[in-house]
């Protein structure tokens, strides 16, 4: 009786902790479908097939309960709310990459596994599990060394999975770099002042690369109905996507 107790108990505290996690969206990939879950603020996972990809894991080992364990960790920033080593000790990382800029690689532990650390600088490539992974700049305008996001510290991302390309822009405002991307299906551009930029200059950022999806993330205290306004006001075809990214674990 005890054990099942136990069980019972284990099972609810799953679920409750499951329940606060925005429900997954799903979207048709060739040959399969990519599982989207937002996690909170700046952190996803992404699943095709058994492969499962952390993006910015922070929120502690309970935020990712009851899923499966990440074949790839992709980090953007040396910032809490992207770079949680507590969050990494705690989920099971024994068969995972990470796939960082230098700055992060450089505050991971000396015991950490080297061979399972892949460094990304800004306009380098990696391919891991079938994937292929691009660093795209990330900075704050204008450009100054001694701003929150100098340019070269971080990076945003393109991922390829199957025929899709995503992008997840990391701490960034709506940079050359950002508006010259091409063929990209879905994004997750961030939003917040003062650390990236406001909802009028993300649209923008947004209008000009026209991704055909768009999640607003990282997007504390701004108004992503009014960031929806104004992308579908410029262009009707984008698919904005507003989900709860603060919704449990604020
Ligand atoms: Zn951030």
């Amino acid at each position: 009786m005890k054990r099942f107790i136990a069980i019972l108990l284990s099972s609810i505290i799953t679920l409750t902790v499951a329940a606060q996690r925005p429900p997954a969206d799903q979207v048709k990939l060739r040959g399969g479908e990519l599982t989207i879950q937002p996690i909170m603020h700046a952190s996803l996972v992404l699943a095709y097939h058994q492969m499962n990809i952390y993006v910015d894991p922070t929120g502690g080992g309970s935020a990712y309960k009851g899923m499966a364990a990440p074949d790839v960790i992709i980090i953007t920033d040396i910032h809490g709310d992207h770079f949680d080593l507590k969050t990494i000790d705690s989920i099971n990382t024994k068969n995972a990459v990470l796939v960082v800029p230098k700055a992060v690689a450089d505050k991971l532990p000396a015991t950490m596994n080297k061979q399972k650390i892949v460094v990304l600088n800004n306009g380098e490539t990696t391919k891991q599990q079938g994937v292929s992974i691009k660093a795209i700049p990330m900075y704050n305008l204008p450009e100054e060394a001694e701003s929150r996001h100098p340019k070269g510290r971080g990076n945003g991302y393109v991922l390829t999975i199957a025929d899709k390309n995503i992008y997840i822009s990391g701490d960034t405002e709506d940079i050359p770099e950002m508006r010259a991307l091409t063929n990209i299906d879905i994004a997750f551009v961030c939003m917040n002042l003062p650390y990236t930029m406001d909802v009028t200059q993300a649209s923008q950022g947004v209008l000009a690369f026209k991704p055909a999806i768009v999640y607003p993330y990282h997007h504390r205290g701004q108004d992503i109905n009014t960031f929806k306004s104004l992308v579908n006001a410029g262009n009707a075809s984008i698919d904005v996507r507003l989900r709860e990214w603060y919704g449990g674990a604020k």
